[in-house]
Parts: C-alpha cells; sequence; structure tokens
C-alpha cells in the first residue's frame, strides 16, 4: 500500500515528508493506521547526527497510537480494529539472558535498533525512492501506517483518547519508570525533577504517586515551572545552582534522596551540581539522552564515596515498555494520571512537524503531540 512517512536520508538534516510504500505485515507483524505520534527530543537527536549508529534512510518517530488494520500470519495478541500504544524501546525477545534476568528493556535485541528493519526477519516492509527504510526505534511512528512487531504492541481501552494515550509510549513508561524502577523513590523522600518536559512532566506525577513529601523542579522555562507546580511540585528552581539553597532550606541541609535528569539533552557537566543535590545515598538517575561523544563529567568522588551517593542511568523506566503502558492506561481510567497536563499542544498532520520541533525548542510546549488520523 502507498502511505505517507517523515524520513529522515543521508546527510540532510531535515524530515521529508513523502509518500512511501508499505508491505503487507510478515508473519508476527501488525499493520497499525497510527492516530497520533508524540514528538519527543530523541527523534529531534536522530535528525541532529545525534545516533550515529543508526541506518539512514529511517522513517522517524517512536511515541505512537493507533487502531490495528490487519495482522500477518500467527499474530494472536492483537486483532484488527483493536486500539493500540507502541511500545519502546525493544519488542524483547523473551528469551535472552536481559529478558530472563528481568530486564526486557535491555534485550539483546536491542543491539538491532541500528538497522531499523524489522525484528522478525531483519528485512524491511517499508520502501521509498527505490530503496528500503528503516524505522526509528522498530516503530517507524512519523507515518500515518507502519508495520511492527506484534510484540511492540499495547492494547488500550477505548475509552482511552489515543491523541494523548500516545505519549504513555515513551514520555509516560520514562518518567515513571525512572521515579518507581530506577530511582526507587519511598514514601516521604524528596525528589528533584530537573526539566519539565514530557517525562519531567510524567516523573512529577509518579513522584505524587509513590508518596514523595516534596518535590522540587527545575526547569529555565517559567511556563513548565507553572505546569510542574500544577502538577504537585511544592518549589521550583530555574537552574540547578539556584535550586541547591531551595533544597538545603527545606532540608535543614540534609538534601534530596533522589534527583531525576530529564533535560532534552543532558550536559555532563551538571553531573557534579546534581550530585550536590542530593544527600547521604541520594541517587542521581540519569534518564536524558547525552551526546555520543560525551565522555567526560567532572564529579567529587569523595563525596560520592563517603557520602555514598549514586549514579544510575536509565533506559525507557527501567521495566518492560508494555508493562509500562498497561499500568499507565489503568491508572487513567482511574482519574488518577492527568495526561492533559503532559500533551499542552496538538499539530494536525506531519507537515507540522519542523514547527513541533521549533516549538520544544522555544520551551513552549511540554509535549507536543501530531494528529495524523481519526481517532475512532
Ligand atoms: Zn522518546
Ligand atoms: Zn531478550
Amino acid at each position: 500500500m502507498r502511505t505517507r512517512a517523515a524520513v529522515l536520508w543521508p546527510g540532510q538534516s531535515t524530515w521529508s515528508t513523502e509518500e512511501i510504500t508499505l508491505d503487507p505485515p510478515a508473519s508476527g507483524e501488525v499493520l497499525v493506521r497510527l492516530v497520533a505520534t508524540g514528538l519527543c527530543h530523541s527523534d529531534h537527536h536522530l535528525l541532529a547526527g545525534g545516533y550515529p549508529g543508526m541506518r539512514l534512510p529511517m522513517v522517524g518517530g517512536h511515541e505512537g497510537a493507533g487502531v490495528v488494520e490487519a495482522v500477518g500470519p500467527g499474530v494472536r495478541g492483537v486483532r484488527p480494529g483493536d486500539h493500540v500504544v507502541l511500545s519502546v524501546p525493544v519488542p524483547p525477545c523473551g528469551a535472552c539472558a536481559a529478558c530472563l534476568g528481568a530486564l526486557p528493556h535491555l534485550c539483546e535485541r536491542g543491539a538491532l535498533t541500528g538497522t531499523g528493519f524489522q525484528i522478525s526477519d531483519g528485512t524491511a516492509r517499508h520502501h521509498a525512492r527505490g530503496g528500503d527504510l528503516g524505522v526509528f526505534v522498530f516503530l517507524g511512528t512519523f507515518a500515518e501506517h507502519t508495520v511492527v512487531h506484534e510484540t511492540s504492541c499495547v492494547v488500550v481501552d477505548r475509552a482511552i483518547p489515543l491523541e494523548i494515550a500516545c505519549t504513555m509510549a515513551c514520555a509516560g513508561t520514562t518518567g515513571w519508570g525512572a521515579v518507581l524502577n530506577t530511582a526507587e523513590v519511598r514514601p516521604g523522600d524528596l525528589v528533584v525533577v530537573v526539566g519539565v518536559g514530557g517525562i519531567g512532566a510524567n516523573a512529577i506525577q509518579a513522584a505524587q504517586f509513590a508518596g514523595a513529601r516534596a518535590i522540587v523542579a527545575v526547569d529555565p522555562v517559567p511556563f513548565k515551572r507553572a505546569v510542574a507546580a500544577r502538577l504537585g511540585a511544592v518549589a521550583a528552581a530555574p537552574s540547578l545552582a539556584d535550586a541547591l539553597s531551595v533544597v538545603r532550606d527545606m532540608t535543614e541541609g540534609r538534601m534530596a534522596n533522589h534527583v531525576i535528569m530529564a533535560a532534552a539533552v543532558g550536559d555532563g557537566r551538571q553531573l557534579e551540581s546534581a550530585l550536590a543535590l542530593v544527600g547521604k545515598r541520594g541517587r542521581v538517575v540519569v534518564v536524558n539522552v547525552h551526546s555520543a561523544d560525551e565522555n567526560v563529567a567532572t564529579v567529587s568522588l569523595r563525596n560520592l564515596q563517603s557520602l555514598e551517593k549514586q549514579v544510575v542511568g536509565c533506559l525507557a523506566g527501567s521495566w518492560d515498555g508494555r508493562r509500562g503502558i498497561g499500568f499507565l492506561a489503568d491508572l487513567y481510567l482511574r482519574g488518577r494520571y492527568d495526561l492533559d497536563l503532559v500533551v499542552t499542544r496538538h499539530y494536525d498532520g506531519l507537515d507540522a512537524l519542523p514547527q513541533g520541533y521549533r516549538d520544544q525548542a522555544d520551551g513552549a510546549v511540554v509535549r507536543g503531540v501530531i494528529r495524523l488520523s481519526d481517532g475512532s
């Protein structure tokens, strides 16, 4: 079939929205009509050359929700008509050492992400200009239709609007998982969330849910600090340096239990300041991506050792994305998860991609979402 998608071609630094050819789903695969895609910063990172290992050309986008249109042979978990949110970061195999060790988000299949081809047989379903197209994070949600593996699909209740549910896939599972699984926030903890974008706005809600006694938001943009306050942050600061005195005053110098680093792109020079914000046995969770060539960060190793401070990495919330989406869908239906404060702006159609990312760079949105088709 023919459909439209936003493709990144080698040597280019803009999305090319064009007609592409899509093969029918092969064994274990699913054809999805996308209803909406979130604008995660990682796609912009791809555009900016931040993932040098990716094979181009590639269809962008990895925060998608839509309706199943057709299934390939052997698919049992989803049916045409199902509403699905597409999970990240990898369709786990269920059999490798990571999967068997309850770390499916770190599945060995992740090593194949750079090819962008189908996980089932390593070939492409997406084609344009006479060649094969990869898809970002095995999904390619900057498209009106895509073909993904059955394992990437999470069926959700029709009562959940797909045009906001799409953000559960990356921002939601990552932000909530960083707090619940990686930081392991406990009741009474003080949590600092650095960066109030899609991940940060979710991390604040997760910290509330986990029983944090106070949440401090750090963001240079006043609008985002205001959103953080509406989500439950009791204090805010424009920078890590400014947050230092705020947290010190709130804790009589004992400092925070957790700092969640959720900026658009991480900056290693901020790690020392982040570590200064946590107290004894405090944990800094690095959930934002960093440049592939950033290898140096200066920290006080004496403090790290003598106060038992911790720096921990977090990929996609340190849990199975399918479990994360199911958890959040349930919370939403119970009225305990505010997605309207996360998705602050909608756009129509793939041609709005540049505008969406301009707004993100300007700090005008928490999470932007592009509508791609009717949600019913
Ligand atoms: Zn993402
Ligand atoms: Zn695996």
